[in-house]
């Protein structure tokens, strides 16, 4: 008789506890769904056929006074992160050479796409292997660039930090 009950009361608790089972399913679900919907409402879920890359490189052309640069100052690096990605098995640096290249394209979106303010990455793999680049770079920059054609201007670094100092840090803090 015990044992009947036993089996009747183990069957009752496993259809209950299926039953809870299902309700947190369609919780989840629903939850889901309305995580989806805002989402979408948002823009952070788009169709398939939307072109997301022409969507940025437009909105971005067409609607900011800004022109964005980033120079990979070297390829060098003075860490071995085991993390890292780069093969640093390349070492080429940017040249000085290159200095009158790189402003005479930052005239070309000013003057062209009237572009009012320049914002500059300098990045790398450590971008500070090559210091000199970076200094002569912003001094042609705001010598024949900044005044002249009266914009504004942004500088950002991207480094691991590892060569920062007094002498390279008070460059940035003056740019
Ligand atoms: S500092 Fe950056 S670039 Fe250099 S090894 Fe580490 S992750 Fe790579």
């Amino acid at each position: 008789m015990i044992g009947s009950q036993n089996s009747c009361l183990k069957k009752s608790l496993h259809t209950l506890l299926d039953k809870v089972s299902e309700q947190e399913k369609l919780i989840k679900a629903n939850h889901n769904s309305v995580k989806l919907e805002r989402l979408w409402e948002k823009g952070c879920i788009v169709d398939d056929n939307f072109n997301e890359e022409e969507y940025v490189v437009n909105s971005l052309s067409a609607s900011s006074r800004s022109y964005n640069l980033t120079i990979i100052t070297t390829y060098d690096c003075n860490m071995t992160c085991d993390y890292c990605f780069q093969s640093h098995l390349n070492k080429i640096s940017m040249a000085a050479a290159h200095i009158d290249t790189i402003l005479a394209r930052i005239v070309n979106k000013i003057v062209n796409k009237k572009k009012s303010d320049v914002k500059i990455a300098f990045t790398g793999e450590e971008p500070l292997i090559n210091f000199d680049f970076i200094r002569m770079f912003l001094e042609e920059f705001k010598n024949r660039i900044v005044s002249k054609y009266g914009i504004t201007y942004s500088v950002v670094l991207i480094t691991n930090g590892t060569l920062l100092n007094e002498k390279n840090n008070g460059i940035f803090k003056h740019s």
